[in-house]
């Protein structure tokens, strides 16, 4: 199963799917896709991994999936080309998907032999591409899932461990439980640290643009946000979000100096409606 969102094609894995405008490549169709190149970012800090694939930043590089412990992040759809593996061989971006994983180093910023994943980052990238290979009919092996330094010259994914990589692929590939429950289960985030859902509301202070009384609603899929009239919409909100999800609508409280005001805002560009 898919998730379109705004045209870009997704896993239903993915728990977030980034709102602004990546590098790409031009769109395609699902049926070019042969491979899955796995990626190490080589740093923690997601919003700045992701920040270098902007458009906006012409660095011409980009991925369609970006993993973390908590989250599994749309941000070039499948049936668009991500710029992410330099290919110019059998392999390249316009017959793969390119999946980049969260890892931090522990010793020389510079060397690629200290950088590790952590186990949650590798079983959600694992559960998506084994979600992958199932949809579009691709094996679950090496023959479909490379390293980013199989296809062009790098150290990335620095210390990935390839076949441990694929032995969790294929747990998930041949496994009773559905991938989509488990990623259900741990999707929802929360204020530190983490990325913000699709859906939630908040309100600002310390901002002119924003009354600190009003609570607003955001839907960060569709880019946009709204003040809510009165206590019974936000409630009639709440209860909609709650019956097709199981789970509370999150709500922020932000001062406008904060950073999450910041993430959310700016950082979303969400848009008042
Ligand atoms: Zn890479």
């Amino acid at each position: 199963m898919v998730k379109n969102i705004n045209g870009d094609i997704y896993s239903d894995l993915i728990t977030v799917a980034r709102p602004e405008a990546f590098w790409s490549g031009g769109e395609r169709s699902l049926s070019a896709i042969r491979y899955i190149v796995i990626h190490g970012t080589a740093t923690t800090n997601i919003v700045g991994a992701y920040s270098t694939w902007l458009k906006s930043r012409n660095n011409q590089t980009s991925a369609n999936y970006l993993v973390t412990d908590n989250d599994i992040m749309g941000c070039v759809g499948e049936n668009f080309i991500a710029w992410h593996s330099g290919g110019t061989g059998a392999i390249t971006n316009a017959n793969s998907i390119g999946i980049e994983h969260i890892n931090s180093s522990i010793g020389n910023y510079n060397d690629a032999s200290t950088y590790l994943f952590s186990n949650q980052t590798l079983e959600n990238g694992a559960r998506l591409t084994a979600e992958i290979c199932k949809r579009l009919g691709l094996k679950p092996d090496r023959s479909t899932i490379k390293m980013h330094r199989e296809v062009s010259a790098t150290a990335c994914p620095q210390t990935l461990n390839i076949d441990d990589y694929v032995r969790r692929v294929q747990k998930y590939y041949n496994g009773t439980q559905s991938a989509a429950t488990q990623t259900q289960q741990q999707s929802t985030k929360t204020q530190s640290g983490g990325l913000l859902p699709m859906e939630f509301t908040f309100q600002v202070s310390g901002d002119k643009a924003y009354d600190p009384r009003t609570v607003y609603y955001a839907n960060s899929a569709r880019g946009i946000y709204r003040g809510l009239t009165d206590i019974d919409e936000w409630n009639v909100i709440k209860n909609i979000y709650k019956d097709s999800t199981g789970r509370d609508m999150p709500h922020y409280k932000w001062d406008a100096k904060a950073p999450w005001y910041v993430r959310a805002i700016v950082g979303m560009q969400l848009k008042k409606i």
